[in-house]
């Protein structure tokens, strides 16, 4: 038998094609027949591109058995697919992303005037998804002259109210928060710059604002992991991440592993992670180290990644790269406008490359709270 790896994201890929590229048999089972560059999907929305797929023969190693499915339950030893058929696994490396639509519950609706069967609230829409940033690009084009709000001052808030200034939209960026991070004031006041609203420390309560048609909503208030590991009976944590060690390994069920923004790692080396396609990279090859290790018969070293820099797109090209330490505290260097918007561009590139090429992938140390206790002790 094989490793399955389930989702063919950042860090399914990462650990599948690492795993074919070391020699060790591996299927990938994924529900379409392309990656999703998630990362630009902001743009998808704003119109500036038409999709953000990669089809999966040009990224996947052709050692990788594909087969596309959507998983509904991960057994013990087998994969239970909504189509009825079992995948049989040795190792299940689960890599399902935060990309899951809301369930419905009494105040959502599917379509309807606004047209989002994925909002949080019946008027929301949303940009986690290539369904839902087609969704909103959809709606936004109906709808030329509507002023977009964007409930949510996070990155992916920050990104998609950049690309929209850019396409010539009348945008608000809406907080509950106040901004902490120097880099995040910064992007703001270079938002408030192009003619963005900034509305910083206001909470706004999406799902009951009267229907305007002269406005777009749009939730950027989080990512939600699908419920696939608590419907299987596996640890979560509150938001149904997959609860997994310092191995990337569940407690108490041997042979499953996670990576990526499905997963929380149970480690005081993981305090820093954060959800990000510069985590899910890594982790999905780490998954895979540790499976080599256990088929050499070593003990698998413990997940260690220390963070250099976080890379934000503004729209029309500028951007803001601010470098960081190990444990994703800012330094005081960044660079920005085009030069950071070129930086950017190219580490989205090399995203696609560093998966293309997951055998010689490598990263950064992380911070050195490994010590800590046993200088304690
Ligand atoms: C607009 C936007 C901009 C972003 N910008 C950045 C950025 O600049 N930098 C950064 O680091 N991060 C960024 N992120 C976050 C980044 O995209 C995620 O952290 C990253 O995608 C996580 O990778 P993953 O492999 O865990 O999940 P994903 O990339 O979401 O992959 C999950 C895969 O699993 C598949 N899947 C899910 N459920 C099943 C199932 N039941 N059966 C079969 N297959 C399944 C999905 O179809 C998908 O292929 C951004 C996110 C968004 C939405």
């Amino acid at each position: 038998m094989t490793t399955v790896v389930l989702g063919g994201g950042y860090a399914g890929i990462m650990a599948a094609n690492r795993l074919a590229a070391r020699g060790a048999p591996v299927q990938l089972v994924t529900t379409r027949p392309w990656f999703v560059e998630r990362i630009r999907l902001h743009t998808v929305a704003s119109g500036a591109r038409v999709d953000a797929r990669v089809p999966l023969d040009e990224l996947l190693d052709e050692r990788v058995e594909l087969t596309l499915g959507t998983a509904v339950r991960a057994g013990s030893d087998v994969l239970e697919l909504e189509s009825g058929g079992d995948v049989p696994f040795e190792t299940l490396v689960l890599a399902v992303g935060s990309g899951a639509s809301p369930a419905p519950d009494a105040t959502w609706r599917s379509g309807g005037a606004w047209g989002s069967g994925a909002a949080m609230s019946p008027r929301a829409f949303r940009v986690t998804e290539e369904d839902d940033a087609a969704r909103l690009r959809a709606e936004l084009e109906a709808r030329p002259d509507a002023r977009v709000t964007v409930v949510g001052a996070g990155l992916t808030g920050i990104e998609l109210a950049g690309a929209l200034t850019a396409a010539g939209r009348s945008v608000r960026l809406v907080s509950a928060h106040e901004p902490r991070r120097a880099a995040t004031k910064a992007h703001l006041a270079e938002l408030a710059r192009r003619g963005v609203t900034i509305e910083t420390g206001v909470h706004l309560d999406v799902e009951h604002l009267e229907d305007t048609h002269d406005e777009v909503l749009v939730d950027a208030t989080g990512l939600l992991v699908p419920p696939l590991a608590h419907e299987s009976g596996l640890p979560t944590d509150e938001h149904g991440r997959l609860i997994v060690d310092e191995t990337l390994s569940v407690p108490g069920h041997p042979r499953i592993l996670g990576a990526g923004d499905a997963v929380l790692v149970r480690d005081p080396r993981a305090r820093h992670l954060r959800a990000a396609c510069a985590t899910a990279l890594p982790m999905g090859a780490h998954a895979a180290d540790v499976i080599l290790a256990r088929a050499d018969g070593q003990d698998p070293a413990p997940f260690d990644l220390g963070y250099l820099m976080q890379c934000v797109d503004l729209g029309n090209g500028r951007g803001h790269v601010q470098l960081v330490r190990p444990d994703d505290s800012e330094r005081a260097i960044a660079l920005t406008g085009r030069a950071g918007g070129l930086l950017k561009e190219t580490v989205c590139r090399l995203t696609l490359q560093w998966m293309a090429r997951a055998g010689r992938y490598s990263w950064p140390a992380g911070p050195a709270v490994a010590a800590a206790p046993a200088l304690a002790r």
